[in-house]
């Protein structure tokens, strides 16, 4: 169905030849509004102030980074048009996404749960192929598509063969949210049943699992490992997820790791006290490459493996 885009990466201002988008953080969010859930008034909120915003993502586009994916589902807070606009200001190219987040933030007038997978996916769809809102903006990637534990409830699986559905029928790239366990298996094997091929999808939030067995046990499906949680979340974790790329770039698999911070807080911004959108290239990469992880797997993991699975297929 989308086919004069295949071939094409998708961006918030219409599609690009692969080759256009550089440098590419694999999972951010600009815009978001993950508070805005029942009966939770705790959950921290990215600001929603375009001039910080715009100053962080230039520093990070003189930091080197072209290009971003925002995985801001609609029941996260997707704002396609403002998504646009800021494309336009800060000249990143943004691929946004679509679907539904995890179970307790899908919104009751989306009626997943009595809706059919098929209705469910055919909304996907519509989108994909006319832009969302109304407003022309069309998603270049399907997610973030998640699980809010360790399982996917039933309600979630719904979500997510409709996700394979929709992917398979329109080519895009699909990346999960799969926090904190070996979940990311188990959402595989949906998809797969649903005929997603496992090189169409990344698994995000790896590193908050980080297990040297489970990241194999991804790869060996034909998945992508999406370390996302850089600099941003699990402080505690960082050595390990440096030990983690350089061990996998190390057994062959730089064609398959997918770098990105999943900025989704005020703290992770610099104006909050954190490394913002820059931190990959101003500390992760450099911190790499002191641990001896070769330029070409870091050119492999920023440049060239989101070029390829951005691609529409
Ligand atoms: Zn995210």
């Amino acid at each position: 169905m989308t086919s004069t885009s295949s071939g094409l990466v998708m961006t918030v201002r219409g599609p690009i030849r692969p080759e256009e988008l550089g440098f590419t953080l694999a999972h951010e969010h600009v815009f978001i509004a993950l508070w805005d859930l029942a009966a939770r008034f705790d959950y921290p909120v990215l600001l929603d102030d375009e001039d910080v915003l715009a100053g962080e993502l230039s520093r990070a586009r003189d930091a080197g980074v072209r290009s971003l994916v925002e995985l801001t589902v609609p029941d996260m807070g997707r704002a396609p048009a403002r998504l646009r606009a800021m494309s336009e200001r800060t000249g990143l190219n943004i691929v946004m996404g679509c679907g539904w987040y995890r179970a307790p933030y899908y919104r009751t007038e989306d009626l997943i749960d009595r809706r059919s997978v098929g209705e469910l996916a055919e909304q996907l769809l519509r989108e994909i192929a006319d832009g969302a809102d109304g407003t022309g903006v069309r998603p270049g990637v399907i997610g973030e598509i998640g699980v809010h534990r360790s399982w996917v409830t039933s309600i979630e699986e719904r979500v997510h063969r409709a996700a394979g559905r929709a992917q398979v029928a329109s080519g895009l790239p699909l990346i999960t949210h799969s926090p904190l366990s070996p979940v990311g298996l188990d959402q595989l094997t949906i998809l797969e049943a649903e005929g997603v091929d496992p090189a169409r999808v990344a698994i995000g939030h790896s590193d908050s699992y980080p297990h040297l067995r489970y990241h194999l046990d991804i790869l060996a499906r034909g998945a992508w490992v999406l370390f996302d949680n850089i600099g941003t979340a699990y402080p505690n974790l960082e050595e390990r997820r440096l030990g983690l790329v350089r061990e996998l770039v190390d057994r062959g698999y730089a064609h398959r790791l997918l770098l990105s911070q999943d900025v989704c807080t005020d703290s992770q911004l610099e104006f909050g006290g954190g490394p913002g959108y820059a931190g990959v290239p101003t500390r992760f990469l450099p911190a790499l490459r002191a641990a001896g992880v070769p330029q070409e797997a870091i050119i492999a993991m920023t440049v060239e493996n989101p070029r390829r699975f951005l691609a529409i297929a």
